[in-house]
């Protein structure tokens, strides 16, 4: 992977969290604290402006000061989780990652994400998503299924009872709502995968 493409990796992926901050936002005031699309974009933007530094390095130290700059600017729940994920894959992929590495690498970050969550997938999480998409990788899955796996499963997080994080305040009243997390990682997903379609 060229720094050309990490450059358009990262910035396809801020700003498809800019471009829907607000959408974020509203679904966290539904069922949380108003605020899941300010804390990504927030994350994202400082994330953005190391480019194209951040571009210059290797895959996996690229990943790591994401994943650093996540924790520290993204904040509340959601903040620890998705650094997690980053340095996690960090610790697991390797400069030239082929598919077989890449699969590996995500089933371990979505892993980690599960453990620092303490929770499972079925509590209206952004699990919902990650647990799903990771299958289809699994299955050998083109890029087009995984973008639909994952725009279905945050969909399938609206019936859901929440169970962990602020949502589960609510009891019954989070059902009938999609979960910002949910839905933040299928756009996140959606980004990465039109990203490296781009430069294939
Ligand atoms: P906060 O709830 O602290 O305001 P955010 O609004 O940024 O944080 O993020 C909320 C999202 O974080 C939820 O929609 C959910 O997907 C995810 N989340 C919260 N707690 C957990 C958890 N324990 N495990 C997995 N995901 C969680
Ligand atoms: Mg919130
Ligand atoms: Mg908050």
């Amino acid at each position: 992977m060229d720094q050309q493409t990490r450059e358009h990796l990262v910035r396809g992926v801020s700003a498809v969290v800019s471009d829907h901050a607000e959408e974020l936002t509203a679904l966290d005031r539904a069922i949380g604290d108003g605020d899941h699309g300010i804390n990504l974009k927030r994350g994202f933007d400082a994330v953005a402006a190391e480019l194209p530094a951040l571009a210059a390095k290797p895959l996996p130290e690229m990943l790591k000061t994401i994943g650093t700059t996540l924790v520290m600017k993204v904040g509340g729940a959601s903040g620890p989780l998705f650094g997690t994920f980053f340095l996690e894959l960090a610790k697991n992929l390797p400069p030239e990652p082929d598919r077989a590495a890449l699969v590996q690498a995500t089933a371990k970050a979505a892993a980690a994400v599960k453990a620092r969550g303490r929770s499972e997938p079925g509590q209206k999480t952004l699990l919902d998503v990650l647990f799903p998409v990771q299958a289809v990788l699994e299955a050998g899955g083109s890029g087009d299924a995984v973008k639909a796996e994952a725009a279905a499963a945050a969909e399938r997080t609206v019936p859901l009872l929440a169970t962990r994080g602020r949502a589960s305040f609510l009891g019954e009243r989070s059902v009938g709502h999609m979960d910002p997390g949910a839905r933040s990682s299928s756009l996140i997903i959606a980004a990465v995968v039109d990203a490296l379609a781009a430069q294939e």
